[in-house]
């Protein structure tokens, strides 16, 4: 995603807290915004319907204004519930769920925008039972927790806790080591949910990662060769309160990986010290998962030498050749200045650095299918690749 921003730190001064919960109730139902990953920074309760407010953590901000609330009825029908954005325009297709798990898309007629996106109508079918109104489902600290937790036992790995967010929330990270004796330790490392309504990243993350734990001949051969990072949930602050992009100071925590103001990235950026102070260890490939309008993996340029050389290339070649008409895109000309994970670690360490990007619409079984195809492929590129290849790359920006 692209921001406007000139330098992520200005951001900072803007900051305002708008998150505190808000509810709402007239003789029909109830709205409230108390529970995590909610965002309704007013409500107003009229005779007949609601209207509701959803500003952003601060500005200046991406367009991407999350909202989530819950409906308490008292009695059934048909409520109105009229979203106003005080800044950007609408985003997210609005989704229903009854217990914040299963989620369904409300019906294009239920939904009505105005004024270029600014002000969205909602006419809701109510029963008796509290439903979940939100942007995309909702994956929060807990989900991730029991995930991970699942994940672990499963596949005998170990998670560790790197740091702590800014409102002092546990950055975790997961990981698998591989048999000892290799000369080189060579590196993955995965990154989630910088940005907190980034869902179909998350959910492409989620079962690509299942794929690479997974109990087979394949995921086992490259667990044996490749110490495995991970780190599903960069900003849990954000996704705990609701943000649109940025973490409880105001940054956009994709703009800090050189800046490194952030306990976030900060966190992270002490296992790349680890890697690059380890004479014998090698980042082998990064990949951080995003959302945007389409399915897209912003790369370095088809030019550029990265190691393992000619990666990215044989990697989407392979995953894209099973995919066939729902090939994914390669965009090479994004933003290369910009302090983002992608610019910094190929930068620092010469391997294939690639934000991996899903639409925001995408379907959640095209997501799930390809990130394990995109997984498979990873693994089976990875592996074919040379494990005494070139010492530590000397790029720029190594320190
Ligand atoms: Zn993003």
């Amino acid at each position: 995603m692209s921001l406007k921003l000139a330098a992520p730190i200005c951001a900072v001064l803007f900051l305002v807290t708008l998150n505190a919960a808000h509810a709402c109730e007239n003789d029909f139902a109830r709205l409230d915004a108390d529970f995590e990953g909610a965002r309704m920074s007013e409500c107003v309760a009229k005779k007949h319907s609601f209207n509701i407010r959803i500003d952003p953590e601060n500005t200046p901000i991406n367009p991407s204004p999350w909202y989530a609330f819950r409906v308490t009825p008292k009695q059934p029908g048909e409520l109105k519930i009229v979203i106003r954005y005080s800044d950007s325009s609408h985003r997210y297709r609005p989704k229903r769920s009854d217990d914040a798990t299963v989620w369904r898309l409300i019906d294009e007629k239920r939904v009505r925008e105005r004024r270029k996106g600014k002000k969205v109508t909602l006419r809701l079918e109510t029963e008796d039972e509290p439903f979940f109104v939100a942007g995309q489902e909702l994956l929060v600290a807990g989900t991730y927790q029991k995930w991970t937790d699942r994940l672990v036992e499963a596949a005998s790995l170990r998670t560790e806790i790197i740091g702590a967010s800014v409102e002092g929330r546990p950055l975790v990270a997961i990981y698998s080591d591989p048999k000892p004796g290799a000369e080189k330790k060579e590196h993955v490392l995965f990154l989630g949910r910088q940005h907190p309504p980034e869902l179909t990243g998350s959910i492409a993350m989620l079962s690509f990662l299942e794929t690479v734990f997974a109990d087979t001949a394949l995921a086992r051969q490259f667990r044996d060769r490749f110490h495995i990072t991970a780190i599903p949930l960069m900003n849990p602050d954000g996704v705990k309160n609701g943000n649109w992009r940025h973490n409880t100071n105001g940054v956009d925590l994709n703009r800090d990986w050189g800046p490194f103001t952030q306990p976030e990235t900060q966190a992270v950026k002490r296992l790349a010290d680890a890697i690059a102070n380890d004479k014998n260890g090698e980042l082998r490939l990064m990949l951080d998962f995003h959302s945007t309008s389409r399915n897209v993996f912003y790369t370095q340029f088809r030019d550029v030498e990265t190691i393992p050389p000619k990666y990215t290339r044989d990697w989407l070649a392979a995953a894209n050749a099973r995919l066939k008409g729902r090939a994914f895109e390669r965009a090479e000309r994004h933003q290369t200045e910009l302090p983002t994970s992608k610019n910094y670690f190929h930068g620092r360490f010469g391997a294939p650095a690639i934000t991996y990007e899903l639409g925001d619409q995408t379907d959640r079984r095209l997501i799930r299918g390809s990130s394990i195809i995109f997984a498979e492929e990873m693994m089976e590129t990875l592996l074919a690749s040379d494990p005494s290849l070139a010492d530590k790359a000397s790029p720029p920006n190594s320190e």
